[in-house]
């Protein structure tokens, strides 16, 4: 109880989960391989990215979006994201300063946990840092090295500027995909249950918040409701979230 003062299941002991329906079927505990498997779909799209800028800003002299995008992306992830989203993860109730989890591990933890769901605003947020981070920013400062490299064909030729298409594309891909798998495989079982990407079914999350109280009161005080059906009724659970 010493690290888990709002004593949520994922901090408990392993073998509180003995019996549990959701146990191997939710990220619900803090496994190093869904951590590096996260890195390795995350690190494709950021290092492209920085490796286009970092051409762009030598070709055009123009460093400021760089500086821009590097202080935005600290900021996002390292503050920002850590409140609107990972304050209400269920990983961020550990108690200390430094967040274990599986994406964001190692940040640093200056909110105080919250246990209610994300409200509108939040996951508007949730979009938001997706969308720029991983798309309008390094879109747009292709774009510019682009056009640049257009307008002063002359100097540069046609292999920079089908390098830096090629760069493009690549990052371009590589966002797609990070955000298509992370969809896919970790948000259909991650424990941040109002995320707007989560797709964990219903039963699942009922069942998460019966096992933790303070969830369970902060959901139903913001409105929510659990299904009396899905009480008890591990097998119908275990269905549910094998077909997902
Ligand atoms: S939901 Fe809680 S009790 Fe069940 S397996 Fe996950 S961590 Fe253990
Ligand atoms: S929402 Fe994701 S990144 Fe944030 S604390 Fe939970 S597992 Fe970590």
């Amino acid at each position: 109880m010493n690290n888990n003062p709002h004593n949520i299941c994922t901090w408990k002991d392993p073998a509180f989960c003995n019996g549990c329906s959701l146990q191997h079927k939710l990220a619900c505990k803090w496994d190093k391989k869904i951590l590096l498997g996260f890195h390795g779909i995350s690190w494709p799209p950021t290092l492209t990215a920085a490796i286009g800028m970092a051409i762009v800003g030598t070709m055009t002299s123009v460093w400021w979006p760089i500086y821009a995008y590097v202080i935005y992306f600290l900021l996002m992830f390292g503050f920002i994201e850590i409140k609107f989203l990972c304050s209400h993860c269920p990983y961020y109730a550990e108690e200390g300063k430094v967040l274990h989890c599986l994406a964001n591990h190692g940040s640093p933890k200056i909110w105080s946990y919250n246990p209610r769901p994300l409200n509108r605003f939040e996951k508007f947020m949730m979009y938001f840092l997706i969308a720029t981070v991983f798309f309008v920013f390094p879109l747009s400062v292709f774009g510019y090295g682009i056009f640049y490299l257009i307008l002063n064909y002359a100097d540069h030729g046609l292999i920079a500027l089908l390098g830096l298409i090629g760069i493009m594309l690549s990052n371009l891909i590589s966002s797609a995909s990070f955000a298509g798998t992370l969809k896919t495989f970790y948000c259909s079982q991650c424990v941040n249950f109002s995320c707007p990407l989560n797709t964990v079914p219903k039963p699942a999350v009922d069942t998460y918040l019966r096992k933790n109280r303070i969830m369970r009161e902060a959901w139903e005080k913001s409105g929510y409701q659990l299904d009396p059906m899905s009480a008890g009724s591990n097998d119908s659970i275990a269905k549910v979230l094998v077909n997902n």
